[in-house]
């Protein structure tokens, strides 16, 4: 059921609202409910979500004067020198993206933001004066612009990942600092020779910020489908030919993500994101590319899915955790 929202306020108070990239236009934005599976893990925001809200905040917040920055979720904010106070007063001069990380400049003075698994940033328009009441519901963070527009930064559930810094360089930010080349910055022969370095299987491997920056679970398993590879692969023993692809991959999985995402009103945003995907969150249905039925592993903490037509040579992988608890 889609129903007009009334204005300033929040769009989707439903848990898994149309707006979950950054909630970018409010006025008349439109949800459908319903829409969420909560194993869904493509809703993470990896490289292209990240950059597209940078995109955003480009041209909605940079130019504008930061007013003022309400604390509402203590255990959010990292850092304490320069002091959150600090952002106030100043202007806007720059937004963009380290890996998964946004980064505002204030001036020099930078807020950097990592969204985590249940992170949301809302666009708001005619934010209401008044400091939010601390430690109540998913507010981490309100930013007040000179327009009287600004943005929530919010954490849904209760792993509560979501981390906000403020320092004089993102460098300071040890997420950031430790930042592999960028995926869509990477170049073929470094690209290769980070991988030949590797050992360990292609899906650790591609969403391993450290060694490359900004895929995480949903475009690893886009990227290793497009490649035509098994996510258990080792990422060192990949042929001239196989590495060729995989890089072929990552560029053209995410630039596709990204143009699909950059300049979307937010009300289309995630479904645009949801039919791009061939794979990821897909699994019991047909591949789009064979037609073979997706399948699902676990691999760390999550599971992953893929084709076996398309990446194992049609036969199902092992489910390593299972076969473990089985032995
Ligand atoms: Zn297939």
């Amino acid at each position: 059921m889609a129903v007009p929202r009334p204005v300033g306020r929040y769009v989707h108070e439903r848990r898994f609202g149309v707006l979950r990239w950054g909630g970018m236009c409010t006025n008349g934005a439109r949800g459908t409910a319903g829409a969420g599976d909560p194993r869904d893990h493509g809703r993470v925001p990896e490289l292209p979500e990240v950059e597209a809200l940078a995109a955003f905040l480009r041209a909605s917040a940079v130019g504008r004067v930061l007013t003022r920055a309400d604390l509402a979720a203590v255990q959010a904010i990292k850092t304490f020198d320069p002091p959150l106070s600090a952002l106030g007063g100043l202007e806007i001069t720059r937004a963009r993206r380290h890996g998964k990380f946004l980064d505002l400049d204030v001036s020099g003075v930078h807020l950097v933001v990592h969204l985590a698994r249940a992170g949301w940033l809302h666009w708001r328009e005619n934010l209401p004066t008044a400091p939010p009441k601390p430690g109540k519901g998913p507010l981490a963070l309100r930013v007040h612009l000179d327009d009287g527009n600004g943005f929530d930064l919010t954490e849904q559930g209760t792993r509560k990942g979501l981390a906000i810094y403020v320092v004089r360089s993102p460098s300071e930010v040890p997420g950031v600092a430790r930042l592999g080349p960028d995926a869509l910055q990477v170049d073929r022969e470094t690209f290769a020779a980070l991988l030949g370095g590797r050992s360990g299987q292609l899906k650790g491997a591609l969403t391993d910020q450290t060694l490359i920056s900004g895929i995480g679970n949903a475009y690893s398993d886009e990227i290793l489908h497009a490649a035509r590879l098994s996510p258990f692969k080792m990422a060192d023993k990949l042929s001239d030919d196989e590495l060729v692809r995989l890089y072929d991959a990552v560029r053209a999985t995410l630039t596709e993500a990204l143009e699909r995402q950059v300049g979307q009103r937010a009300a289309t945003m995630k479904g645009e994101k949801r039919s791009g995907l061939q794979v990821h969150a897909r699994t019991g249905l047909p591949c789009p590319v064979c037609g073979d039925t997706v399948r699902e592993v676990s691999f760390a903490d999550t599971s992953l899915q893929y084709c076996p037509t398309c990446q194992t040579g049609g036969k199902p992988l092992a489910d390593r955790r299972m076969s473990k608890l089985l032995r």
